[in-house]
């Protein structure tokens, strides 16, 4: 049933296995791809339903049962039994259990997170921590974001976010293996639908965080050279792992510079850590620019601009390796992204973060 599903320029069929001892089940995936990695595999187990979807290129390879429960493309997946006793099958198959469908078709997947800890970083903009179920796996990858779900006055809303580090610059290398933890930086808007709500949450209550998307990739990291970063407002969120990333995996960046468009100074998120990352790793430099500044900021002022733009990217060396990412309202990104293609700078070059 599985190559029923499959288009020609999909991967090869993966598939699973298990096996038992007195006390654990082991569930295997064969993936048939060698990139395979942590992030690529999301594990549920909510209720009495047992899924876990293995995100192989465009596609999600989904196992998805009732009952229960890194390296060359194998998946092990153990659970333990609640009681030493012998199973005679792994569970009853469940919507698309043993199905490989295009990614986009998986429709987005939700468990509920405990709210941790809440966090004032500017007058309206918040650092939220959630807590995934104990049997929950869940990686964000870099630039993705994933929607947050609140029921209000009878009707489920959701909205797209960001997750971000805890810090600006973690010291740890790599990502911590089974990190129980999500972080946001959420602007609360007064009138806004959602983020009113979500600022009432009291620690302990519960919000649906769904599955990652997004089409930012890795590999546009690869022999970087010069990175440059277009931020407005809460369009700083997708930097925050971007930056994070680049300064500590990437050997041969040169130069990062972040642009960061804001109302005011004291709209501007992490002004200070931004300001000791510049200090302390000397690839690195920030400039602010303010569109309603008070009269004692001697900084750059405006909207993004060609004049702001083609002072701001330089390159490193004439024919080096760059990518801006750029993220913010609409206005800005679709403008940021004109002005771009004006200075000649292919869609290659380009990343800009939307829905
Ligand atoms: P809304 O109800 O959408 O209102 C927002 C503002 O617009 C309010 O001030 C409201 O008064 C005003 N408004 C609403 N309707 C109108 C109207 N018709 N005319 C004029 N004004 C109006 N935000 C973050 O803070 N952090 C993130 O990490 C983050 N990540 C995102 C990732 C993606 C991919 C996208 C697309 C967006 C992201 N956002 C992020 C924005 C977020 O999804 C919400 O749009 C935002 O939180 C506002 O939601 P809200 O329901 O509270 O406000
Ligand atoms: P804001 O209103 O505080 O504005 C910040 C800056 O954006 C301004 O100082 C200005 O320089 C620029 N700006 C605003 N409107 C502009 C316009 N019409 N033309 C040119 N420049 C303009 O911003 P905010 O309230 O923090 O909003 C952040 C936006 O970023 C939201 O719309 C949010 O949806 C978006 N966002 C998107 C993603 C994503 O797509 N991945 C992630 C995070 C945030």
């Amino acid at each position: 049933q599985v190559t029923d599903t499959l288009t020609k320029e999909g991967p090869g069929s993966p598939s699973y296995d298990w096996f038992q001892t007195d006390s654990l089940v082991t569930l295997v995936i064969y993936t048939k791809q060698k990139d395979i990695n942590l992030d690529s595999v999301i594990v549920d187990h909510q209720d009495d339903s047992f899924r876990a979807e293995t995100i192989i290129k465009d596609y999600s390879y989904i196992i998805h049962i009732v009952r229960v429960i890194e390296n060359v493309g194998k998946i092990e997946i153990v659970l333990k039994k609640k009681e030493n006793t012998s199973w005679k099958r792994l569970g009853h198959p469940l919507e698309n259990h043993n199905s490989l469908i295009p990614k986009k078709d998986t429709g987005l997947n939700y468990r509920k997170c405990q709210l941790i800890s809440k966090e004032c970083v500017t007058h309206d903009t918040k650092l939220f921590c959630l807590m995934l179920p104990p049997s929950t796996h869940l990686q964000v990858p870099i630039g993705q974001h994933v929607y947050l779900k609140l029921t209000i006055t009878g009707t489920e809303i959701v909205k797209p976010y960001t997750p971000v580090s805890d810090f600006l610059l973690s010291e740890l290398k790599e990502p911590v293996l089974n990190n129980k933890y999500i972080y946001f930086l959420i602007k609360i808007y007064a009138a806004g639908l959602f983020t009113p709500e979500l600022d009432h949450l009291q620690i302990g209550d519960f919000v649906s965080v769904s599955n990652p998307e997004g089409n930012f990739k890795i590999s546009q990291f690869q022999e970087l050279e010069d990175l440059f970063l277009l931020a407005a407002g809460t369009g700083f969120t997708p930097m925050v792992k971007i930056l994070n990333y680049a300064l500590t995996n990437i050997p041969s960046l040169r130069k990062v510079k972040l642009m960061f468009f804001n109302k005011t100074e004291d709209d501007i998120i992490w002004r200070s850590q931004l300001e000791k990352l510049a200090f302390k790793d000397k690839r690195f430099q920030v400039e602010f620019v303010l569109s309603a500044p008070t009269s004692e900021w001697n900084g750059k002022q405006g909207h993004i601009s060609p004049g702001l733009l083609s002072e701001f990217l330089k390159r490193s060396l004439d024919r080096s390796k760059v990518l801006i990412c750029i993220c913010g309202p609409t206005p800005f990104t679709e403008q940021g992204i004109r002005l771009l293609q004006d200075l000649n700078f292919s869609k290659d070059e380009i990343h800009s973060f939307t829905a």
